[in-house]
């Protein structure tokens, strides 16, 4: 803990490594583009997996499991979905000592096994909506990976929906865009903006994409989930069919949406600080640090005593107690802080005497965020500031995004603004604006805004006639 994380400022991109390393939430894995989560990060990853599981079951999903292979010939029968994963894919040839007589992609999402099976498993309109949901790993082939945001495998939950009409399956997928927001808004403490993605950014196989758009420290946006409106493409490539009640044969409508460990970068970025982590109290694996404080072993029983009365009354609360003997406070306190824990409970002897204990915010370093809380009614208390962080680390980081998004109306404005800040602008929607915007200044469309109704106006970086406008930013 000698050592100073290098500061955001100076250069952001070795602040997260060194953040996700430094906290143990993650290591570089001996595969290139590979990495391992570690107990901490695989603790943060199971509280955003329950969130999210939560409100799928709340939605009415199963979750079930399908294979990680996937035979190549299954990808083929989508054109537009080959195409875009093509470049990505990590194909097995060989299986058992011999050559496979079809070779078998490991699965970099499972649309085509999923329509394979639901073309069996869907007969009927009795049998519709189908609403299944998996939670597996991924494998896309990464040339630039980047711990929890780009690696070649990531874990994720990907749902598969199949519905008798469109407007029940552009329904559903919205309705999942809802509840990524609201989980990231709620549990994560991380404004989105909801939206529509253009045709250079939407998924392969889609008939339109929506995502979840945050903005990370550096005011750089991250898509923090996505959700598919998949029309019949995947149905009629895989003869996903049922009888409706008039007996006559239709083909499905379907969706797929999801959100993988790359939350976890979104949750570093959008809260961290030069010390290290702050996770958002729903979060956070550790919510509450205890540190007793004592010089000998007299104080350390006494005040260890009173750190068995601060356990009873933290029932509920995800808390864990630092007796380490050869560290001191000082040293345990910057680690905690580095590891992101909302809470910090101190106890010494002279608080022992006054029946009470120092409690201290992650997010409010210093003297500010301390305060001297007494023993009778703690549990209380503790909770109570956990939600005040929760909603504090929210506000701070709408504020910020408020505060780092312009509106532009030409081309010259987005240009400008366009590195470091969402930039809000009329847009027709032309992939080749975007290709001109990302040749100039590498930022991209991140989302079309669907919740605004305004007037037509023009469009700010080609001067055709546009209907809605769109966010630009450098992205993740
Ligand atoms: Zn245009």
């Amino acid at each position: 803990m000698s050592e100073k994380i290098t500061p955001r400022s100076q250069d952001y991109a070795r602040w997260y490594t060194e953040v996700i390393q430094r906290s143990e939430l993650a290591d570089y894995a001996p595969v290139r583009g590979c990495m391992v989560i570690r107990p901490y990060g695989f603790a943060l990853w199971e509280n955003i997996k329950e969130g999210l599981d939560r409100r799928f079951k709340e939605t009415g999903h199963v979750n079930a499991y399908f294979p990680l292979f996937i035979p190549m010939s299954f990808l083929q029968r989508e054109a537009e979905h080959v195409e875009g994963f093509a470049p990505e894919l990590a194909v097995v040839t060989h299986g058992g000592g011999k050559e496979l007589e079809e070779p078998l992609v490991v699965r970099p999402t499972s649309e085509t096994m999923v329509g394979e099976m639901y073309a069996k498993w869907i007969q009927s309109y009795r049998d519709l909506p189908l609403l299944i949901n998996q939670w597996s790993n991924v494998v896309r082939w990464e040339k630039r990976p980047r711990l929890f945001l780009r690696t070649t495998e990531f874990l994720w939950q990907e749902g598969h929906t199949a519905h008798a009409t469109r407007e029940e399956a552009e329904e559903e997928t919205l309705r999942m865009l809802d509840v990524y927001a609201d989980f990231a808004e709620t549990d994560a403490a991380i404004p989105v903006i909801k939206g529509r993605k253009s045709q250079t950014e939407k998924f392969a196989g889609a008939v339109a994409s929506y995502s979840i758009e945050a903005m990370m420290g550096n005011g750089w946006a991250l898509q923090a989930g996505t959700s598919h409106f998949l029309g019949q493409n995947f149905a009629k490539a895989f003869d996903i069919t049922y009888l409706d009640e008039n007996n006559s044969l239709q083909h499905c409508w379907t969706t797929s949406w999801g959100v993988s460990t790359r939350m976890e970068g979104a949750v570093i970025m959008a809260h961290g600080d030069d010390q290290g982590l702050i996770l958002p109290p729903r979060l956070a694996p550790i919510q509450v640090i205890i540190v007793p404080i004592w010089r000998d072993d007299e104080e350390r029983s006494v005040v260890m005593e009173a750190v068995d009365r601060v356990k009873d009354a933290l029932d509920g609360v995800r808390y864990q107690v630092d007796a380490r003997e050869e560290l001191s406070p000082g040293w345990k306190f910057n680690e905690w802080e580095l590891k992101g824990v909302p809470v910090r409970i101190e106890i010494g002897p002279r608080d022992v005497k006054k029946e009470q204990v120092v409690l201290a915010r992650r997010d409010m370093p210093g003297r500010p965020g301390k305060s001297f809380v007494p023993m009778a009614g703690l549990a209380g208390q503790v909770n109570e500031l956990l939600a005040t962080i929760q909603q504090a680390l929210y506000d701070r980081a709408l504020a910020f995004r408020e505060e780092n998004t312009v509106d532009a109306s030409n081309y010259d404005e987005v240009r400008a603004a366009v590195d470091g800040q969402f930039v809000r602008a009329y847009w027709c929607g032309d992939p080749a604006d975007e290709d001109k915007l990302k040749a100039d200044t590498s930022a991209t469309s991140r989302c079309f805004l669907i919740e605004e109704e305004i007037e037509p106006g023009v469009c700010a970086i080609c001067g055709k006639p546009a209907t809605e406008r769109a966010i630009f930013a450098r992205a993740y």
